[in-house]
């Protein structure tokens, strides 16, 4: 089925991976969505036993939950909420759509709250028919129509920017100059960034922009896999680190050199994985972690 037996074959030649420590396996972390097929309280127990420290919520993999029970019942296995993901979507052509969107974003932070996750993950919105620039406007005033919200929870906002391969219905917010743009307008220290590896890393001046992130306090959250060259669907083919392009460890390179000491949360949509034996697979996450991460 190729997938890790062509990894294997494929020696990546990045630098980074001679002249830069592997990450600590305290540092990681899974996004839930990454084992799709899981249950959440089969999330919690198979990454406790691979020896996962960190857990990255998607709200479909809680939904109809108690949050609260969820969260004690990871917390007992030794895990630690690196977050949400994901809310945002704040754009909209009428005011009733964007107020929604706004309630929408309420209730994910106060779920964020119940799980113990200290950040929410914004996929920001892009509405056809509308121009980038309108689309701006309504994502800078939808994020701080939450703000202070998040503060009373004690929940920060990371706005993740997206590749631009989706800027036509998911998000604006289409690199991190553009997302550390967004953050200036708002200038609250709610409000954030999600770096993903997958999203940036064609970024001429992504070392420049993570600085510039970080300089500001708003370096949240790092979440890493791979970009296929090819990839088969632009959603969900995305590749385990070592079957792309990405200089992974070069980009964790650049976000440490900041002081960043979050979690490296792995966020994988694949599915040719989630075809796969999801056991197999998290050893294979963990491997591709130590070696090519
Ligand atoms: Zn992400």
């Amino acid at each position: 089925m190729g997938g890790w037996s062509d990894v294997m074959t494929h020696e990546t030649e990045f630098e980074s991976l001679k002249n830069y420590p592997a990450p600590a396996m305290d540092k990681l972390a899974v996004h839930t969505f990454t084992n799709k097929p899981w249950s959440a309280d089969e999330c919690i127990a198979n990454y406790a036993a691979a020896g996962v420290k960190g857990i990255t919520w998607w709200r479909e993999t809680y939904a109809g939950q108690d949050l609260a029970a969820l969260r004690r019942r990871a917390e007992d296995a030794g895990l630690t909420a690196a977050g949400v993901a994901r809310c945002g979507f704040y754009t909209g052509n009428t005011a009733k759509i964007r107020t929604a969107a706004v309630d929408e974003n309420k209730k994910a932070i106060d779920e964020s709250e119940a799980i113990g996750a200290p950040v929410l993950v914004l996929v920001c919105g892009a509405t056809p028919g509308q121009t980038v620039a309108t689309n701006l406007d309504q994502i800078v005033e939808g994020v701080r129509a939450c703000v202070d919200h998040a503060r009373a929870a004690g929940v920060k906002l990371a706005i993740e920017p997206l590749h631009p391969a989706y800027a036509g219905n998911r998000s604006a917010v289409a690199s991190l100059g553009c997302a550390n743009w967004v953050c200036d307008q708002i200038n609250e220290p709610e409000v954030g960034i999600a770096v993903d590896v997958y999203h940036v890393f064609w970024e001429h001046d992504l070392e420049a922009q993570i600085k510039r992130c970080a300089a500001a306090n708003r370096l949240f959250a790092f979440h890493i896999c791979d970009y296929k060259a090819e990839p088969a669907h632009l959603l969900l083919d995305r590749g385990l680190m070592g079957e792309g392009v990405i200089d992974v460890r070069g980009i964790r390179r650049m976000v440490e050199a900041t002081g960043f000491e979050g979690f490296n949360e792995v966020e994988i949509f694949s599915q040719r994985w989630w075809s796969e034996n999801q056991h197999d697979y998290l050893g294979k996450i963990v491997e591709a972690y130590r070696e090519r991460s």
